[in-house]
């Protein structure tokens, strides 16, 4: 038919006029269009069908108010928001979000990303992303009760076992979870795996919780094998110390890694020798149980904390970035080859800028982009809603065991297409177009 090649620089440009004014949005669809583009350029079919075009507009974006009462009774109004991105492959399934200054730009950034990620799960997992400007930090159990309640009230009518289901990311954990699934009970009378991550106790999964940690450094092990080596007496540095960084922490640990540095928003803890099982039993319940910063780490064992300090300068073989987006810059990755990293994974959102995924790539660092390196939790969130339709629960080992290969065969398909000439593997590449045929080849099945 028409089949004129695509091009990077106008096809972008298209993007900015339809989105202005939103950069992660656009550095996300950037990442992705660089190496699909070529791709897409041998397959008319993805052409004539405008099928990059397509995939770029999220399907439905809806926003509401969020109205609730504080402890002194004054009246709060925040905004609430899902992101519905694309449905061409299974319902749309994705986290909320809850901070300040969340943005529809990073909203729509994150439930793009999800597309691709949620596709190299190999389960049937559509993409979607959520959430407000409410942030739970610093408010009581009651107030993030009342907030959750009244979120919910408007976002029921939007979701479904068969439609959406959502789950937490930055700002909900497993406290928020319940008492939206709370509340989406109570206002349908119905008990429905409709969301993941919830407790054990009502329908939740063994190693949800773990399970983007794990994976992440599961996916790490399998690019270190594929070149030779293992995380076997590695030193890592882990940035964040939210759910993401502190089962990754775990997971190193258990296959022999030293985990020299941790960090938060105030800083970072330097451990030389390495982090023990004790300190991260300590970290983790102060960050789950007693919510509190990690400079409390610092003083209750006497090692080096360094205020405003990111742990990139720490000398390291191998780096995790699992705080959040764009916290890696070109300065950091600069840091990082001078002192010897090898390897660099990403656990959280997008947290490399192009500029440091480029000079990773310039100095052939072994580059595990986030779709890839962090699609664990979402896979476990699918294994979930498997358990709930099944009405059974999977042991730890069985679950272990699936969330392991599913990081294998998302390793297997960025080396099937991300395999450069000579024994290179791209796995930017790899990811992207791996991510993208699926949910390609099921919208043109579609039709228009
Ligand atoms: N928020 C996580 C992510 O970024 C998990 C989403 C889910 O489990 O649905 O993939």
């Amino acid at each position: 038919m028409f089949s004129n090649k695509l091009n990077l620089d106008d096809f972008m440009l298209g993007l900015a006029k339809r989105n202005p004014h939103e950069p992660e949005f656009y550095q996300a669809v950037y990442e992705v269009a660089q190496s699909v583009i070529p791709y897409i350029n041998h397959h008319p079919e993805y052409i004539d069908a405008r099928i990059l075009e397509r995939m770029t507009e999220p399907d439905r974006i809806i926003s509401f108010r969020v109205c609730w009462e504080d402890d002194e009774g004054h009246i709060r109004v925040n905004r609430g928001y899902r992101v519905q991105f694309n449905n061409a492959i299974g319902p749309y399934k994705g986290g909320l979000r809850f901070t300040s200054h969340l943005t529809l730009d990073t909203l729509k950034f994150l439930g793009f990303e999800q597309t691709f990620k949620n596709s190299l799960t190999t389960l049937p997992l559509g993409a979607a992303k959520g959430g407000s400007d409410f942030n739970p930090k610093g408010k009581s159990d009651r107030e993030v009760m009342r907030f959750c309640q009244s979120f919910m009230s408007e976002l029921h009518k939007h979701i479904g076992v068969y439609t959406d289901i959502p789950a937490g990311d930055i700002g909900v954990g497993g406290r928020e979870i319940s008492y939206l699934f709370g509340q989406y009970k109570r206002l349908e009378n119905q008990f429905q795996g409709v969301l993941t991550g919830k407790g054990l106790e009502y329908g939740g999964s063994l190693i949800r919780k773990e399970a983007t940690g794990f994976g992440t450094t599961y996916f790490m092990e399998e690019i270190l094998k594929e070149h030779g080596s293992s995380l076997e007496g590695k030193k890592c540095v882990i940035s964040g110390s939210g759910n993401v960084a502190l089962y990754t922490a775990e997971k190193v640990m258990q296959l022999g890694g030293h985990v020299l540095a941790m960090s938060d928003s105030s800083g970072t803890i330097h451990i030389p020798d390495g982090i023990s099982r004790e300190q991260l039993d300590w970290l983790i319940d102060l960050k789950e149980n007693r919510r509190g910063r990690i400079q409390e780490f610092a003083e209750h064992f006497q090692c080096e904390f360094l205020p405003d300090t990111k742990v990139w300068g720490i000398p390291c073989q191998i780096a995790f970035a699992c705080a959040t987006q764009n916290e890696l810059e070109k300065s950091d990755a600069q840091q990082l080859i001078k002192n010897g990293c090898i390897a660099v994974a990403e656990g959280a959102n997008m947290p490399s800028t192009l500029e440091a995924v480029h000079l990773f790539k310039k100095n052939n660092i072994l580059f595990a982009p986030a779709k890839a390196a962090n699609a664990g939790g979402v896979a476990v969130s699918g294994l979930e809603m498997t358990q709930n339709s099944m009405r059974l629960s999977w042991s730890m080992e069985e679950l272990e065991d699936r969330l392991k290969t599913i990081m294998q065969k998302i390793h297997s398909q960025c080396i099937k297409y991300g395999r450069g000439e000579g024994e290179t593997i791209d796995y930017v590449r790899g990811a992207n177009i791996a991510g993208f045929k699926k949910v390609a080849d099921a919208m043109l099945a579609y039709g228009v």
